[in-house]
Order: C-alpha cells, then sequence, then structure tokens
C-alpha cells in the first residue's frame, strides 16, 4: 500500500526588537545553516538568529 506522506509546517514567529515587524525567522535564508540537528520540538536557549526584514542579528529562546 503506499504511503501517505505528511508534511511538517513549521515557523518560529517572533517580533523583531530591531525593525519590530512580526517575522517568521525561519524565513531568513540562512536559518539552517550548520543547524541540521536542530531539534525544534524542544525548548531551545539562546539560539542566534537573524531577523529576515531588516538583516538584525539577535538571540531568541524558542517555545510552542
Ligand atoms: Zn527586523
Amino acid at each position: 500500500m503506499e504511503k501517505i506522506e505528511a508534511q511538517w509546517s513549521a515557523s518560529l514567529d517572533c517580533e523583531c526588537p530591531s525593525c519590530k515587524e512580526d517575522v517568521d525567522l525561519l524565513q531568513h535564508p540562512d536559518f539552517w545553516d550548520g543547524r541540521d540537528n536542530l531539534d525544534i520540538a524542544k525548548t531551545v536557549k539562546d539560539l542566534d538568529v537573524v531577523c529576515p526584514e531588516c538583516g538584525h542579528e539577535f538571540e531568541v529562546n524558542t517555545g510552542w
């Protein structure tokens, strides 16, 4: 029997402290660079992120 493929749909939303836009951090093209093992099911502290709107670099703690 053919297996049905189910696709994850994720976003990592926050307000950028610089431009104050509500952004999805996953939209930055370099977000996954060197992060193949990032476990998004867990809370991650001090994750370095870059705002996809203005390029501001900052740190976040993630949560669901
Ligand atoms: Zn920004």
